[in-house]
């Protein structure tokens, strides 16, 4: 299995920050390009986490991520 985190269709959006109203939040979901919501994490890097190691790798594994 390649090691590249590339995955056509699944692009995380301004890589996992969120915003509401305009403004940056650090609390939410993300939402990856195909559409799968992300729990709720606390940061950037809880949603870019989620993305790389739950979510890619579950499309991997033929799942819904
Ligand atoms: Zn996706």
């Amino acid at each position: 299995m390649p090691t590249s985190t590339r995955l056509a269709g699944h692009t995380l959006p301004d890589e996992g920050r969120i915003y509401r109203d305009g403004y940056r939040i650090s609390n939410g979901p993300a939402v990856c390009s195909c559409g799968v919501e992300s729990p709720s994490f606390c940061s950037d890097q809880g949603r870019r986490n989620w993305h790389r190691d739950v979510h890619k790798v579950g499309i991997l594994a033929g799942g819904q991520g």
